[in-house]
């Protein structure tokens, strides 16, 4: 069941009528569901029961402490990206022994943090970082726990900024030196390899890209105990789709009943990287129509949210559908419009060539499907404030991050 649904004539988000909200709150604001957040980390448990697994929220989707708090209390690891992710994972609750930390560009100073926090594991994309990560481990007196991540070189069949297990991608270790470069890492002091990790692309709508990876990392795992280097996890890492427009992405039981058997046969724990398939369908960005505009050429509609606020559809062209908050709107006649908000770029659209439901100035609409690399991805372009968060549990909400003001604007600058 959607929790964002219409109830007695309004948009609602579970039993908070949004049109209240935006008079609480105002407009922008994202609005995320609670409920929908759990349920789409639950999916991940059931369909996983069978193996022991952690599931490692990626916390780029959506970082908010709101939002990540109640992931941790639900039993989520976090999969972090910088230090500053790691802190966000740490005052969130969740526990150390469940973060791994990925990415391509550990500095010193993060690998030192993540060590004393005792983390469960690095992803390690490159045989230089390899390096690095021996001699910060040294210095501290400790052992890394590591897996390398290994790129597949499969194609996810995703959009192109978001695919990142093929060989010319600047993720992970092509799979053909992964061997050497993990028997490079099982010679160093510092480092204790644990895992190995994998992680293809973005928004994939079918399994099977996925399971092909799976079975080369699977592949390798074996190769490597041949030579008595001992993997205990398997990162599959994240990337399941979901339905923004008409996208049919598999469920959480198709998912693992086609990755199951090999990661079973492996006999490891599974670690999971979801972010947007946690995250995505439990926000919207709720907005408010300023203007209409018709140049005879083109329709516009320009909203209050700017792709400041949402910048998916200027970055991929990605769709997120729009919802009348007054369920009457949605009988009026159709038109073709491009949503705009108010940024000086041409670029600075939410939905171009739309067919919308006719919408009147002052009318509220929700940007649906924003909860994963909406407010992560906002910026303070043309000086604009970022927008409130809110979350919603029942019929009750919690501003889980206030709209930032003018002050915090320029806190941190010097005039001189
Ligand atoms: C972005 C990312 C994820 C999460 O991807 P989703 O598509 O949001 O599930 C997981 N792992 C890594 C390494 C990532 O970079």
């Amino acid at each position: 069941m959607s929790h964002f649904d219409y109830r007695d004539s309004e948009l609602c988000c579970e039993q908070v009528s949004l049109r209240a909200l935006a008079t609480v709150v105002g407009t922008p604001a994202y609005v995320y569901s609670k409920a929908a957040l759990l349920e789409g980390l639950a999916g991940y448990h059931r369909a996983f029961r069978d193996v022991p697994h952690v599931v490692c929220y990626s916390v780029k989707a959506n970082s908010n402490l709101g939002v990540m708090s109640v992931l941790a209390k639900a039993g989520a690891g976090a999969d972090i990206v910088s230090g500053g992710e790691l802190y966000r994972a740490l005052r969130a609750g969740i526990s150390p022994k469940k973060i791994i930390f990925s990415g391509v560009g550990k500095s010193r100073d993060e690998m030192r943090e993540a060590l004393k926090a005792e983390i469960l594991m690095f992803n390690v994309e490159s045989r230089s970082e390899l390096r690095v990560l021996d001699e910060v481990a040294l210095e501290m007196g400790v052992r890394a726990p590591i897996a390398l991540r290994v790129n597949p070189d499969v194609d996810p069949q995703t959009h192109p900024y978001i695919a990142t297990g093929l060989k010319t991608s600047k993720f992970g270790i092509p799979h053909d030196e992964a061997l050497a470069a993990y028997e490079d890492a099982a010679k160093m002091r510092g480092l204790e390899v644990v895992g190995a990790d994998m992680h293809i692309g973005s928004q994939l709508t079918k399994a099977t890209p996925v399971a092909d990876a799976v079975a080369r990392v699977v592949a390798l795992v074996k190769a490597l105990r041949e030579r008595a280097i001992e993997i205990r996890m398997i990162d599959i890492g994240g990337g399941l789709g979901i339905r923004y427009r008409d996208e049919t992405p598999p469920t959480h039981e198709e998912y693992a009943t086609v990755l199951l058997p090999a990661l079973r046969e492996a006999g490891v724990t599974v670690l999971l990287e979801p972010g947007r398939s946690i995250a995505g369908n439990a926000g919207i960005l709720l907005t408010r129509v300023l203007y209409r505009k018709d140049t005879g050429a083109k329709k516009f509609v320009v909203i209050d949210a700017a792709m400041n606020d949402l910048i998916r559809p200027s970055l991929y062209g990605a769709f997120h559908d729009i919802l009348p908050v007054d369920e009457a709107g949605r009988a009026r006649a159709r038109e073709t419009v491009d949503v705009v908000g108010p940024i000086c770029e041409s670029g600075d659209f939410l939905a171009k060539d739309r067919e919308l439901a006719h919408v009147e100035q002052d009318d509220l609409l929700a940007l649906m499907s924003a909860g994963a690399y909406g407010f992560a991805m906002a910026s303070n372009y043309n000086t604009r404030p970022r927008a409130a968060e809110v979350l919603v549990d029942g019929n009750r909400y919690t501003i889980v991050r206030r709209r930032e003001t003018y002050e915090d604007l320029v806190a941190g600058e010097t005039p001189l």
